[in-house]
């Protein structure tokens, strides 16, 4: 927890869970991103916070940004940044959407297969586009699974149509998987898109750009390599499968530009036994899957969790939200250790929660307010 976070929760007065994102954490991170991967743009994937002043604080810093709709472009043109500097890397969009953002003066769309080429050409003629390829996202633990990218092989195809439709083949981009652990993740998608330029080449289509997606991580529980191994490994395949003629390089990062900016403060409603010798008891807190903790799916993101007794004894706990669905459970396979002495009323505190939370909170299940932000 930063200084700041600490003094603003001093004096917060107000009810109920709330995320507070500190920007000092995200200026840092964008810098380190700059460090970790010299002479390659950062495209903020703006679905993984897109509270205004992070946006008007990342736009003020040069960033440029990756957007999912209309609504998330005109933010990000609101933020203040220009439309040369966002890129519609969502690959299914209706065409509707896609002339909105060509009127915005967005020209650089993702595509993965002929049909989305087709509505571009109509919706934003003579546009650069970029077809995403397929990964299979294995080491990554919030896998971004077959939903998006075509098979490698048949990029080209997709590219030299486009091209034939008017367009202009940009590059080639690829998603290893969010929360990647392995470094070497890129590798085997650069190997693809090395092939995917040759094939280009052979057919007289020069492509310039690479987009090597997010899948940066933030610090869950789970220890996470540094920014600095991603980039060094990166930088390894692409010297590797392009030799000395490296194109043009971005990283879209989401999570890892703002996930462990932010900190949730919740609080225990119940502490529950089942039976007088059970020895795992349900702690409920007032915050859960449907107020914004939705990456527990699975059981798949394992929040840092705090409590003002974490120095005494521990033992383990199924956590839950507050919600009348049975599905609101947080961990329960790998119950989660918490201090024997907490008590109903204590606060908790959930680290690292500045991604994929405030956005993830349902509009009012059971009554329950949308989790509130604080950016400060
Ligand atoms: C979600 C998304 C990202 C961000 O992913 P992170 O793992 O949060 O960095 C980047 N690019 C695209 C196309 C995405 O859909």
């Amino acid at each position: 927890m930063t200084a700041r976070i600490r003094e603003f929760l001093k004096q917060r007065t107000d009810d109920g869970p709330c995320l507070v994102v500190d920007l000092d954490v995200v200026r840092e991170n964008y810098l380190n991103f700059a460090k970790a991967l010299a002479d390659t743009k950062v495209f903020y994937a703006v679905k993984a916070n897109p509270a205004p002043e992070i946006l008007r604080l990342l736009a003020g810093l040069g960033c440029c940004f990756d957007v999912a709709s209309v609504a998330e472009a005109e933010a990000a043109l609101a933020a203040g940044a220009p439309p040369e500097r966002i890129s519609y890397g969502n690959t299914i969009k209706k065409e509707t959407e896609i002339a909105a953002a060509f009127g915005l003066g967005i020209g650089l769309f993702a595509v993965d297969c002929e049909a989305e080429v087709e509505k571009v050409k109509r919706a934003a003629p003579g546009s650069r586009v970029i077809c995403r390829i397929h990964c299979d996202g294995s080491g990554a633990e919030w896998p971004l699974s077959r939903k998006f990218g075509c098979e490698p092989a048949y990029a080209a195809d997709i590219l030299e149509f486009a091209h034939k439709q008017g367009l202009v083949p940009h590059g080639v981009s690829f998603h290893v998987g969010s929360q990647q652990h392995n470094v070497e993740a890129w590798d085997r998608a650069l190997a693809s898109t090395a092939a995917v330029f040759r094939a280009c080449a052979e057919r007289g289509i020069v492509l310039a750009m690479v987009n090597l997606g997010g899948g940066f991580p933030a610090r869950y529980v789970r220890k996470t390599p540094k920014l600095e191994s991603y980039g060094r490994a990166i930088f390894r395949a692409l010297r590797k499968h392009f030799g000395n003629a490296i194109p043009e390089t971005i990283v879209e990062p989401g999570r890892g530009l703002v996930g462990n900016a932010g900190m949730i403060e919740a609080e225990v409603v119940l502490i529950a036994k089942r039976s007088p010798e059970d020895d795992v008891r349900w702690v409920y807190l007032d915050i859960g899957k449907f107020l914004g903790l939705a990456e527990t799916i699975g059981e798949s993101i394992r929040y840092p969790i705090r409590t003002t007794k974490d120095r005494d004894q521990t033992a383990p706990c199924i956590i839950a939200g507050p919600t009348c669905d049975s599905v609101d459970v947080l961990y329960e396979k790998t119950p989660y250790p918490l201090p024997v002495s907490l008590a109903i009323g204590d606060k908790v505190l959930i680290e690292a929660a500045g991604a994929y939370t405030a956005t993830y909170s349902s509009v009012g299940f059971n009554g329950y307010p949308p989790l509130r932000q604080y950016v400060i």
